[in-house]
């Protein structure tokens, strides 16, 4: 009997509870389990071969759609190919093993790699200092507006109003509304700008930031965008950027340098992590140096004698947004992802990324109305209203593309173009894809002309067709027939 252990199962009516003593001569385990608790019928579980749950799966996976099988220009998605190797050094044993409870001098690694992963990112936006915390590009806005609010309460101030542009992404007002403020929207100029003018009107006492996307859903630079973040500051206003989709401008400009204060970044979106799905995301923010203290506890730091640690001693920090430290792992592929690449990559990177944007633009623009022509950044928008007039709409251009093996752009966003077809082709497609999707886009314009109940019944390919997306959405059925 030395080396066994016996594990009493607790017996709840008798409330005896005999807790084990573990030793290291332990070689087997018997548990002892009352007969009262025992099952008596066995379980139904479900009966099935290997090889037809072998089947099912991969069935499965083949009626699925991702960047692995296809062109997938969704824009401000950015759903770009993700470098295999970030998998790899992320899935390693030493990193995916530790528990987040283990004493940071046991962890020095990983401490190092988010340290590390940190100055990265001060680096490339000219921030001074980030929290890896957030999990996603909005929870990284709601952890921005808190510290807006943080800044403002120790002045004293009371401003209740975040100004945001009518080209925004829809998490940006939402993310406002979370964090207690009033959403004020400032309307776009014809060039898809924002209208200074009508900012300056509504700049008061009463801003506390504005949050802004540069370059800007349409896929437009702003170049006013020293005036305009200058105008806030004047006003008393933080001005905050949405760096979800940070492919036009890397190793080319910084947020800091256009004069924000807070940035967030999608790690999930620019620096491989696969998404879409739901997956685990990643939304660090950095901020300048004033406003470091109001970062969420704990930061990674580093002490005189290169050891690194994480420091709770923050008495103006907003708290905690996430457990623990955020997601380790897809901290692990963008600092992977970086590193890789190094400073030359990344500018490449966004280099291409514009560049191919700009030739599909170029080419689309035959066949589909362009709303706003100038040289556009990582992605564009363009309108389908003149397919509209014979009764053609955005989404059945976009559903009849499935039938070219292509997933759709976006559609219907910005709001501010009716008919919208929102493309981002990323850096990591070829040229010979990108013609392929001219070539099927062509062919989608032509058959609006002669033959449009193809484009009104399409898709004719895919394992389902139209869904009722908010019934999708609202009724999940996960059960799956045969
Ligand atoms: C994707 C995106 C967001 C939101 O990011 P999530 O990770 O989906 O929360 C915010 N702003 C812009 C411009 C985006 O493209």
């Amino acid at each position: 009997m030395k080396n066994r252990l016996i594990f009493q199962i607790p017996n709840l009516e008798k409330g005896k509870q005999i807790l084990p003593t573990p030793s290291k001569e332990i070689s087997s385990i018997e548990i002892n389990i009352p007969e009262n608790l025992k099952r008596i019928k066995s379980a139904r579980l479900p009966q099935i071969s290997e090889p037809l749950l072998i089947r099912h799966y991969n069935n499965l996976s083949k009626k699925n759609f991702g960047v692995d099988n296809g062109f997938y220009p969704l824009g401000s998605c950015t759903m770009k190919y993700n470098p295999k190797i970030n998998e790899v050094i992320s899935r390693l044993e030493n990193f995916a093993n530790i528990h987040p409870y283990q004493d940071g001098e046991d962890i020095q690694g990983a401490l190092q790699l988010m340290y590390e992963l940190d100055v990265l990112l001060c680096e490339i936006t000219g921030m001074d200092k980030f929290t890896l915390q957030p999990s996603a590009g909005a929870h990284g806005e709601l952890t921005g507006l808190f510290i807006i609010n943080a800044y403002h309460r120790e002045k004293g101030n009371k401003r209740k109003n975040i100004i945001i542009p009518d080209s925004a992404h829809g998490t940006n007002p939402a993310s406002v509304t979370m964090a207690g403020y009033n959403t004020v929207t400032v309307d776009s100029d014809e060039k898809g700008k924002v209208d200074i003018k009508k900012l300056s009107k509504l700049l008061d006492e009463n801003t506390a930031g504005l949050m802004l996307t540069n370059p800007n859903t349409l896929g437009l630079f702003d170049e006013n965008i020293l005036k305009i973040s200058e105008r806030v500051h004047d006003a008393g206003g933080l001005v905050y950027y949405d760096g979800a989709n940070l492919n036009a401008i890397m190793g080319i400009a910084k947020p800091r340098d256009m004069g924000f204060d807070i940035v967030h970044l999608n790690l999930h979106k620019t620096f491989s992590t696969p998404h879409g799905g739901g997956g685990p995301g990643s939304g660090p923010i950095g901020v300048k140096k004033e406003l470091s203290k109001f970062l969420p506890v704990p930061t990674v730091e580093v002490n005189g004698e290169g050891r690194y640690y994480l420091d709770y001693d923050k008495k103006d920090s907003i708290g905690k947004v996430k457990a623990f430290y955020g997601n380790f792992n897809v901290l692990i592929k963008a600092y992977s992802y970086i590193l890789s690449l190094g400073a030359q990559g990344l500018k490449r990177v966004s280099q291409l990324a514009v560049l191919n944007a700009n030739y599909l633009k170029k080419h689309l623009n035959k066949y589909y109305y362009l709303p706003y022509p100038e040289i556009c950044m990582h992605e564009f928008v363009i309108s389908a209203i003149w397919q509209k007039e014979k009764g053609i709409r955005a989404l059945d251009i976009a559903k009849r593309l499935m039938d070219f093996g292509f997933h759709p752009p976006t559609i219907y966003f910005p709001l501010i173009v009716k008919e919208a077809l929102m493309i981002e082709p990323t850096e990591t497609e070829n040229k010979e894809t990108l013609d392929m999707f001219i070539k099927a886009m062509k062919q989608i314009a032509e058959e609006a002309d002669e033959n449009p109940e193809i484009l009104k019944s399409a898709p004719h390919k895919t394992p389902v067709k139209r869904l009722d997306e908010v019934k999708a959405a609202k009724d999940l059925i996960l059960k799956y027939d045969l």
